[in-house]
């Protein structure tokens, strides 16, 4: 029988998956697929390693189908194909892990009850993380688990790139820097020496921009410091998250605009960035086809401020040796990619635009003094990883 591991990413409206065989060494993708728009109009699609689509279905408008059920028909349809698999474990993507994981955690009850505490700080993403966790614990609680965290990685941030200016009784309360991404940023460290050595032994900035997007500041492969903060709204402005903001425009929209918490949470998390600006759409390949003004403006201002960030975390690594472009808009988007990097010529960066428009992993003009990568980034594979080392560690110590 082959060992298998399930990785699953719960989103507020999704559950996404990948099944990967742990056979041997290299662990090998078999499946990947995901239910989205639960609650609302629930589909199905999983497809094989090479994307052809094995199977689908669509429940129809106002079903109210929710992550129970979508994770229901995903163990239906995995036992219907189970034949010569062996499910060995669970690997989840959670997005806070506080101050407390600093690496993957075996999920047990209490666990589950020390990762709800980080709700308020995750009040968009925590809560459905969870909620398949939970439901497996119910169900299947002999079936291992591991939470992996996007804040794990950032741990190892020093204490100055943790620290917010804020009175010590504030920041007792765990009210600090923590960064996300991180298995994103794992996976990209994790394939760095094998693409470029010195980058990898180095001072890198990786531009995760995607729907939510960040950057972290690598030295010699460990995070050094991000662009996020204590919630995964802070630095890039994103699809419909504001990014940084004067903290007085908050307490202005309080004062003089009667908006109150939920109101203003709504505001930054799912109205502003690149929606916001635009008032078009959140989706960067929409802004970049649009003959509107404000799609103009919030694709201006993404370039704008994805250069200041990158100022600044080549600060923080005291100089830049290369960059990497990952996810949604940092693996295809050619064009944001040869603005963002003519705007950063001063940090001795050129890029060769005509292989920029290819498919090569490294867009830097020969003789430029910084290294400029593409690298698909691979957050499921990152998890199954860790997913195995946990269960074998598990193995080890029975
Ligand atoms: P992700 O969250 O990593 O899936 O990234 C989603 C974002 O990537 C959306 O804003 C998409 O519009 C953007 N994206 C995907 N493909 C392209 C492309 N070819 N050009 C520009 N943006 C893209």
């Amino acid at each position: 029988m082959t060992p298998v591991i399930l990785v699953l990413n719960a989103g507020s409206s999704s559950l996404k998956f990948s099944l990967f065989s742990a056979a041997s060494q290299d662990l090998q993708l078999i499946v990947r697929g995901q239910a989205e728009g639960l609650q609302t109009s629930p589909r199905f699609v999983v497809k094989d390693a090479a994307g052809v689509v094995l199977d689908e279905k669509a429940w129809g408008d106002g079903v109210p189908l929710g992550h129970g059920g979508a994770l229901e028909h995903l163990v239906g349809f995995l036992r219907s194909r189970s034949e010569g698999y062996r499910l060995v474990g669970v690997g989840h993507r959670v997005v806070h892990g506080g101050l407390e994981f600093s690496r993957p955690a075996h999920v047990s009850p209490a666990v589950v009850q020390a990762l709800e505490k980080y709700i308020p700080l995750a009040p968009l993403h925590q809560p459905h993380n969870l909620a398949p966790i939970k439901l497996l614990l119910e169900r299947m609680p002999e079936l291992p688990q591991a939470a992996c965290f996007d804040t794990a990685f950032h741990r190892s941030m020093p204490a100055v790139a943790q620290a917010f200016a804020l009175p010590a009784s504030i920041t007792e309360r765990g009210v600090v820097r923590y960064g996300f991404h991180g298995l994103s940023y794992e996976y990209i460290a994790s394939v760095l020496p094998q693409i470029d050595p010195p980058a990898a032994a180095g001072r890198t900035v990786v531009l995760h921009l995607g729907n939510g997007a960040s950057m972290c500041a690598l030295l010699g492969g460990r995070s050094v410091a991000s662009t996020m903060g204590f919630t995964a709204v802070d630095g890039l402005p994103m699809g419909t998250r504001c990014g940084n903001l004067d903290p007085g425009v908050i307490v202005y929209m309080m004062d003089e605009l009667n908006m109150d918490a939920r109101a203003i949470e709504k505001l930054i998390y799912q109205q502003s960035g690149l929606l916001g600006v635009s008032g078009v759409s959140s989706d960067m390949r929409v802004l970049l086809a649009s003959a509107e003004p404000g799609a103009r403006r919030a694709i201006d201002l993404y370039v704008y401020r994805v250069g200041r960030e990158l100022g600044s975390l080549a600060a923080a690594l005291g100089g830049l040796d290369a960059i990497v472009f990952t996810a949604g808009i940092g693996e295809n988007s050619a064009e944001l990619r040869e603005r963002i990097c003519h705007d950063a010529g001063w940090l001795g960066l050129s890029i060769d635009a005509q292989v920029n428009r290819g498919k090569a992993q490294r867009i830097s003009a020969p003789g430029s003094r910084v290294g400029a990568f593409v690298i698909p980034t691979n957050e499921e594979l990152m998890i199954a990883r860790h997913t195995r080392s946990l269960l074998a560690g598990a193995a080890a110590t029975a």
